[in-house]
């Protein structure tokens, strides 16, 4: 039997992440139902369910995505790992079993959390767009394979099918229990690390407040339909002002 779907009933694949509990949260306040799907759980939530699993099996993916119209692809391992082989198991392989699982679930949307560093060749872009290429040499694997990925997740948008899909790129994400960008940046300014300046001072980054990247991710999601044109493709998301670095 074809499970009865409904267009608030929604999945997080890395709901247990950083960004991926903030995007529950929003959704659940939004009244979706949510389904997390994660390697991990790491909080209880009135409203989500749970679904512990790899994202490389398929068929713990169909169980979480019975019903499930709305999908978000928020999972990866953490990008300081040099594990090779975890990144294109994960982000290469898995995606495209994530990819399969939605389309035999019958998933309308996916929205995929891309990664700005995806055209970062090493050299400043002020004011950068999205027709920007590619990087040719990415910075390291991690962002490698984030590129490989967007291209599957946007590759697959296809409205025959009835299977759309859109990418969101964020860059450095801050906000409440960030694991990582400001529990760092405080832990090297208190070893002393941070007295050195690289160029003159006036470096700019790109650090987007948590909420706002949900708020992308969300608006993507409710924009998604067969005649719009962020159909296949990937958007940046930023806050109104880079940081000074
Ligand atoms: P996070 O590490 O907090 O969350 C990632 C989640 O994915 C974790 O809960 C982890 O358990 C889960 N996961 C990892 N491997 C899995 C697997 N095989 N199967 C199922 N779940 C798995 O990271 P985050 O900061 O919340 O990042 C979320 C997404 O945003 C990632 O795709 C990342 O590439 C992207 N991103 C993050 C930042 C940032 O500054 N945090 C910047 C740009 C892009």
């Amino acid at each position: 039997s074809i499970p009865v779907q409904s267009s608030k009933r929604c999945a997080v694949i890395g709901g247990s992440g950083f960004l991926g509990r903030h995007l529950v949260e929003k959704l659940l306040g939004k009244g979706y139902t949510v389904s997390v799907f994660d390697i991990r759980q790491s909080y209880e939530l009135p409203g989500v369910t749970f679904h512990q699993g790899d994202l490389c099996d398929k068929q713990a993916l169909l169980t979480a995505l019975q019903g499930v119209s709305l999908v978000f692809h928020c999972a990866s391992p953490a990008p300081a790992s040099d594990d090779k082989a975890l990144f294109q198991r994960v982000n290469i392989q898995g995606t495209q079993t994530v990819l399969q699982a939605c389309t035999e679930a019958g998933v309308q949307k996916v929205v995929l959390t891309s990664s700005a560093s995806v055209v970062f060749e090493g050299t400043d872009i002020k004011d950068g767009r999205e027709d920007l290429p590619y990087a040719k040499k990415p910075i390291d694997y991690y962002t490698e394979t984030k590129i490989e990925q967007e291209k599957l997740v946007l590759k697959a948008c296809d409205k025959e099918k009835g299977l759309l899909t859109v990418a969101i790129r964020p860059h450095g994400i801050f906000g409440p229990r960030d694991p990582q960008l400001v529990p760092i940046l405080v832990d090297t300014a208190r070893r002393g690390k941070m007295k050195f300046i690289i160029g003159d001072g006036s470096n700019l980054v790109d650090f987007t407040f948590v909420d706002n990247v949900v708020h992308g991710h969300i608006l993507a999601a409710e924009s998604l339909r067969p005649e719009s044109p962020i159909c296949g493709k990937a958007y940046h998301i930023t806050n109104d002002e880079p940081v000074r670095f």
